[in-house]
């Protein structure tokens, strides 16, 4: 039944939300098992999102690295729509000329062999995995993880992950992984043995707090997998598609994993995963030994090639160099004036971490009230992973609401 407006003539009341009545809905039947943000997301374009009561916000979060090319890009949205009128889905029993024009593109931009295609970063992750259990058994079945990693929700995954806030509840989990603390060669050293099949790795660990890798870490473990016989594979699925200036975070070090993972911002959107592997690696996973019935939709096939025709172009690339610059630049400088609220401003290109002396759970509340959305990475770090295509002037309107909501909320204390 409608709610009634007004029940008294001639007396104005506010006009039922729309957001707080598909929240109500969504309460009542859905899982509960995200932390959502209470605004109902309706409609999108570029670096601007609407809510369902016409709010509108500058969208520096971009579905969380997500949407390299902004909400309803045109030239993703008539690849996706072109592929909608031709046809939907085959299963991989058959061959879709979308998903090999993807391997293509993601072979020769990464200078690896295969592509496998999935639906999600979990699952790009899961491949990886079983890759090289495969590959490398009888024998060799351990994985060396990172402390502060974040690797997906299934159980292999989990495990891999190294935070123990997302396997608690889920035990027994995986046998055979170990964590050494992230960026920590000597560990790795030690943890390496002749039972590892593979060392898994983020480039930059996102959810751990947008923390990079030191300096030609991810190169000392090349050189290690290499001299161990162990695999190197690399968590690309926040950090790939061109986010930190080089297509593959990676590629800042110049290696050659032997396999890497892709999700996120591959088809701006439309849910899809990837995992990219050397023909050695790959060629374990012989017919009937991994699958699925989505992997590479024709339909988020399309789109993802037409996001990654657009973000390997080498302009698009350095732009996101220089925009992340400003945007660390304009961190720090709030850094300056703010120096006992904000602790630390790190990221690289467009992928930004801004850690706060206290909780900054508050700060992104007040940002959206604001017309900002971002959001935690870590509960002292507000992240940001804007869409490419935003403005110097957009990422300079976002640092303003930011500092304003960072000196608002912070507790008395922390301003001393
Ligand atoms: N790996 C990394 C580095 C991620 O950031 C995420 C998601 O945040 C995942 C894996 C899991 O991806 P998905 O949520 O698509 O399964």
């Amino acid at each position: 039944m409608p709610i009634p407006q007004s029940v008294v003539p001639g007396v104005e009341r506010p006009l039922p939300s729309r957001n707080r009545a598909v929240m109500d809905r969504a309460r009542a039947h859905l899982l509960q098992n995200y932390k959502q943000q209470p605004i109902v997301l309706e409609r999108g374009q570029g670096v601007r999102a609407w809510d369902a009561d016409g709010n509108v916000y500058l969208d520096l979060l971009g579905g969380i690295a997500t949407l390299p090319f902004g909400h309803c890009h045109p030239e993703i949205t008539a690849a996706a729509k072109a592929q909608l009128d031709r046809i939907w889905h085959t299963s991989n029993v058959f061959y879709t000329e979308p998903q090999v024009a993807l391997a293509e593109l993601l072979t020769s931009l990464s200078g690896l062999d295969r592509a496998f295609f999935c639906n999600s970063g979990a699952e790009a992750n899961e491949a990886l995995l079983k890759l090289a259990r495969k590959t490398q058994q009888p024998g060799r079945f351990e994985f060396v993880c990172f402390e502060t990693s974040f690797h997906g929700r299934t159980l292999a995954t989990v495990t891999a992950t190294g935070q123990p806030k997302y396997q608690k509840g889920f035990e027994p989990l995986l046998p055979g992984v170990v964590h050494v603390p992230y960026g920590d060669l000597e560990a790795v050293r030690n943890a390496v043995g002749p039972r590892t099949a593979a060392i898994l790795v983020e480039p930059i660990q996102g959810e751990g707090g947008v923390r990079a890798a030191p300096q030609g870490f991810l190169r000392a473990l090349r050189t290690l997998a290499d001299e161990s016989g162990v695999l190197l594979l690399i968590d690309e699925v926040q950090t790939g598609l061109g986010r930190t200036g080089k297509m593959f975070a990676f590629q800042h070090e110049g290696i050659r994993p032997d396999g890497f993972s892709l999700a996120k911002g591959l088809a701006n959107g439309l849910p899809i995963g990837a995992m990219v592997c050397t023909e050695a690696a790959g060629t374990a996973l012989v017919p009937g030994s991994h699958g699925s019935t989505f992997g590479g939709n024709p339909v988020a096939a399309a789109a993802a090639v037409a996001t990654v025709r657009l973000a390997s172009d080498p302009r698009v690339l350095a732009g996101n160099l220089d925009k992340g610059e400003h945007l660390l630049a304009g961190g720090r400088a709030m850094q300056a004036r703010q120096p006992t609220l904000v602790r630390e401003v790190r990221g690289r290109g467009l992928l930004v971490g801004i850690e706060l002396s206290f909780d900054a759970g508050p700060v992104v509340t007040r940002c959206r009230e604001r017309g900002m959305l971002c959001n935690l990475a870590g509960d002292r770090t507000v992240r940001l992973a804007p869409p490419y295509i935003v403005t110097l002037d957009e990422l300079d309107e976002g640092l303003r609401i930011l500092e304003e909501a960072v000196v608002a909320v912070a507790p008395p204390r922390s301003q001393v």
